[in-house]
């Protein structure tokens, strides 16, 4: 059975299409620079990577070339092969604990979640239009980033702030990256062969988090109400005092939305270092000596190693930890940097181990306390596998 794995941005869609439930891809790609000029696309299929220019306008063009392009290649011989499209969608609020199938309503629901992610859920929701549209006897379903930290017992969700605020407005600790934590803790569910580990899941991208795993289900995440908490990020700030805004709003006459934007755009990684949001650019200049680079990195570290700590303490024992995300896949000196930090928690790595990048692997030494590996992570295929549970 073919299903479609999408991932719509307000300017962008990224698909994979799999043959289910043997969880094969057949074909992937990405739509780019929709309702710009110069859009174009990139397929990759049997190997081989294709890039085209087309005049996007909009999702739908986008969904129309698809079907073409899956057409052409003989990835379908007729559209009602295609019996699924399953959506990544940001925000499900309080309202979705698990992935649903997509109706008017949930349409409506993902609409008025809209103010609590204004960057994403409208250009989700675009993503399914031009699906139902185009593929109207295909099952939609939505895979929400926000479902698997539904589970948080309400300490760990309640912020120190008004009660009412929570009941009133809606202001709580959502969690994001729910795809991905969902995927590395049932992973290890196979790996440790136990269906309750106690887990600490740390996502290390140009967005990055960390979850506790308590049980087998999400205690605690370090992302919150917004995108921009816990970690320090690419170029997000991460947890920062909240009197500084309004602080440097009048040292520097900026506006509560320049802040926002310099504390969600040029902070962390890009804003220590003045260098790059990208971990490889500030390994290479922290190798040269630059002490910017040097500094954004142990910033990095430290905030993560803080993270694993304090659930390590919440959790009371841990039964594996593992890293997920371009940093957290391929940075071995990260992953070397936050380790050795935690050898107050029995943690040893084994740096044989470590040294490889993308790749299923545990690295940490036979008598570390606490297991550690890698695992690449797959939010496409939890999506695909949702899909594929719904028909
Ligand atoms: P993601 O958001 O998960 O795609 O991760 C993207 C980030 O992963 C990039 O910004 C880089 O910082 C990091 N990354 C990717 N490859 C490497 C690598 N080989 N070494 C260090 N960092 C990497």
């Amino acid at each position: 059975m073919k299903i479609l794995s999408v991932n719509a941005g307000s300017s962008s869609l990224k698909f994979q299409m799999y043959e289910m439930p043997e969880e094969k891809v057949l074909i992937s790609g990405v739509f780019e620079k929709i309702g710009m000029a110069e859009s174009f696309y990139t397929i990759k299929i049997n190997g081989e990577k294709v890039k085209k220019m087309a005049l996007l306008d909009n999702h739908t063009d986008a969904v129309k070339i698809l079907i073409e392009e899956l057409l052409s290649n003989n990835v379908i011989t007729s559209l009602d092969e295609i019996k699924g499209v399953g959506h990544r969608v940001v925000h499900g609020g309080s309202k979705y604990s698990s992935s649903i199938i997509i109706n008017e309503d949930v349409i409506d629901t993902i609409e008025s979640l809209s103010s609590l992610a204004p960057l994403h859920n409208p250009a989700n929701l675009m993503g399914i239009r031009a699906f139902m549209k185009e593929l109207p006897s295909a099952i939609s379903v939505a895979v929400f980033d926000t479902a698997f930290h539904q589970t948080m017992p309400e300490e760990s969700f309640i912020y120190a702030l008004p009660y009412e605020w929570y009941t009133k407005n809606g202001i709580r600790r959502y969690g994001f990256h729910g795809i991905s934590h969902d995927y590395l803790t049932e992973t290890l569910k196979k790996e440790l062969d136990n269906d309750k580990p106690n887990l600490i899941t740390c996502h290390l991208g140009n967005g990055a988090s960390i979850s506790a795993i308590k049980d087998g289900v999400c205690f605690d995440t370090s992302l919150g109400f917004s995108p921009n908490s816990g970690l320090m990020m690419g170029t997000r700030s991460g947890d920062i005092d909240c009197a500084i805004i309004p602080y440097i709003m009048k040292e520097e006459n900026l506006s509560l939305n320049e802040v926002m934007n310099i504390l969600n755009k040029k902070s962390g990684y890009l804003g220590v270092s003045g260098i790059s949001n990208d971990s490889r650019d500030i390994e290479a200049a922290a190798d040269q000596g630059n002490e910017r680079a040097k500094l954004s990195q142990v910033l990095f570290v430290n905030r993560i190693v803080e993270y694993i700590a304090k659930y390590y303490v919440k959790l009371g024992h841990v039964d594996a930890i593992c890293f997920a995300g371009g940093i957290g896949e391929n940075s071995m000196a990260t992953r070397e940097a936050v380790m050795n930090k935690l050898a107050a928690l029995g943690v040893k790595i084994d740096n044989d181990a470590n040294n490889v990048r993308g790749e299923f692997k545990l690295i940490s030494a036979s008598d570390s306390k606490i297991p550690v590996y890698i695992i690449p992570t797959d939010e496409e295929v939890m999506i695909a596998r949702d899909t594929y549970n719904f028909i």
